[in-house]
């Protein structure tokens, strides 16, 4: 039976008389239903976060650092409900819902313990200047639906730390989690300091163009992301966008075929793909080539894709309809082209819930859709290189800038490759890892601005500079 959620506005869980029916994208039976809000209710709740902001900015940090704090126990304490929940709404394994709602607890918990300290720019005789850290005022967050509580509590954390407050919006297809820490968090954290309304994508253009929202951070898609750029011109709000990628992993001849396999493999795989940093081009040494294309395969055959909510899921559904036909249509566009498969190329899109068969292909060309484009499925280009400079010239020939890369057991050798990819983050020997210390964002046209680490906080503020003079004759 689907349940109705209310949204947070000014420390009360309301509801409109607009609906939003949320589906489980397993068996696409409706699991809920949201508010669908529009200008009114944003308005309400800018204008609570517009109030809060006076008294919320001026709370001396470390009872911010408490409050968000609190907010990461309410979350791990309901870990266990919030999981399933997840699940049900995005798809992903059970396992992994666990890992996103423990992991969005943590990293909360841990970007609070960050400072703002002033610096000092000159200190002499005759002047003392110092950069104080501001915060900008109501920011409005606004979230994609594969990782919907992560990059919620990614936004909502530093907001409060640095002083603002927020309205955030989830993704129509995924706001239920987050509307339920909503109700687990109202009484933890003051009225207004923490705004969350659902509404279709027709709700973001207003958050970016609201006159009374000083920020916006955002993390979506690039075509979205410049759209909010444009709409945050008019009055110049401040901006951070995370925005898509389509991110190199490139594997040297002197790695481990078997170790790296397994790895490789959950480096594309995880959340079925739907990861902006996820691995979805893989170039692989023309020496192993072979044998580790075979062990990728071999791994994959044993991964079984289903129901996130059954034991023995590795691979869940996609999370939405547009997506998964926009899964098909790139895997569609492979066939069409003679590309080999080692596995997959064969969805039945007359089934019920949004499942793609692992799918990994065989040293397709570097102009296939399929590997020039971000594809955001459960999808896995392999291709042969023979040189570092080819290889990395292949990795750098793209719009996005996101993160990579490099497996080879000479470690320097993987850094000095490392160091030539143009992307924000690049791993060696490891995947997927987010540090809340270190600054994550895009080059190129994978974002603008940061988010965690000291840059990503201090996205959140303005500097301002006190300058006295020591020596004045007044
Ligand atoms: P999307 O851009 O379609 O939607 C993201 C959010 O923006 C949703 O809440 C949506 O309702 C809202 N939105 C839609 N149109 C809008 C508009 N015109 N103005 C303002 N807001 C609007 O993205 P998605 O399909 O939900 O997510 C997938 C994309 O997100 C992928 O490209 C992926 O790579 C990217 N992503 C990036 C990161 C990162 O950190 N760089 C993380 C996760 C996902």
């Amino acid at each position: 039976m689907a349940t109705d959620y209310s949204n947070l506005i000014d420390g009360e869980m309301v509801t409109n008389d607009k609906w939003m029916d949320v589906v489980n994208p397993a068996n696409e039976e409706v699991i809920g239903r949201v508010p669908a809000c529009g200008k009114d209710e944003l308005d309400r709740a800018v204008a609570a976060a517009r109030r809060a902001f006076k008294t919320w900015s001026k709370t001396p940090i470390d009872e911010r650092r408490a409050v968000i704090q609190q907010v990461a126990g309410v979350i791990k304490e309901n870990a266990d409900e919030l999981y399933r929940l997840l699940t049900s709404e995005q798809g992903k394994p059970h396992q992994q819902a666990q890992q996103e709602i423990i992991g969005a607890s943590m990293m909360a918990s841990a970007q609070s313990t960050l400072s703002l300290d002033d610096e000092i720019n000159e200190d002499s005789d005759t002047r003392l200047s110092r950069t104080r850290r501001v915060p900008v005022g109501v920011v409005g967050g606004i979230v994609p639906w594969n990782f919907p509580v992560m990059m919620a509590m990614q936004k909502i954390a530093p907001a409060m730390l640095s002083g603002c407050t927020i309205v955030l919006k989830p993704s129509p297809f995924t706001p239920l989690a987050t509307l339920r820490i909503a109700e687990l968090i109202k009484d933890v954290v003051p009225a207004g300091v923490v705004n969350i309304i659902t509404g279709e994508d027709s709700l973001g253009p207003m958050i970016t163009e609201h006159e009374d929202i000083d920020k916006i951070t955002f993390t979506g898609s690039t075509a979205t992301g410049k759209k909010i750029m444009e709409g945050a011109s008019k009055d110049l709000k401040r901006i951070t966008l995370e925005l898509g990628g389509n991110d190199a992993s490139i594997v040297m001849p002197d790695a481990d075929v078997e170790k790296v396999a397994e790895q490789l493999f959950w480096s594309s795989f995880s959340n079925a793909g739907q990861i902006c940093i996820a691995a979805k081009r893989v170039y692989i040494h023309e020496d192993i080539y072979d044998d580790l294309s075979a062990a990728i395969a071999e791994y994959a055959k044993g991964v079984t894709v289903g129901d996130g909510s059954q034991q023995g899921t590795g691979v869940g559904p996609i999370q939405n309809k547009k997506q998964y036909e926009r899964v098909l249509e790139l895997i569609q566009d492979a066939k069409d082209n003679g590309y080999q498969f080692l596995l997959g190329g064969d969805a039945d899109p007359s089934g019920t819930g949004y499942f793609v068969p692992l799918t990994i292909l065989d040293n397709p060309p570097e102009d296939a859709r399929i590997v020039a484009e971000e594809q955001f499925g459960p999808v896995m280009p392999l291709m042969k290189f023979s040189s570092e400079e080819e290889v990395i010239s292949r990795a750098n020939n793209s719009e996005y800038g996101l993160a990579g890369a490099v497996w080879s057991k000479d470690v320097d050798k993987g850094v000095e490759i490392a160091e030539q990819l143009e992307t924000g983050t690049v791993w060696v020997n490891e995947f997927l890892h987010l540090s809340p210390f270190a600054p994550f964002g895009g080059h190129k046209q994978s974002g603008f601005g940061a988010e965690y680490g000291k840059e990503g906080l201090t996205e959140f503020t303005y500097p301002q500079v006190i300058t006295v003079k020591r020596d004045a004759v007044i």
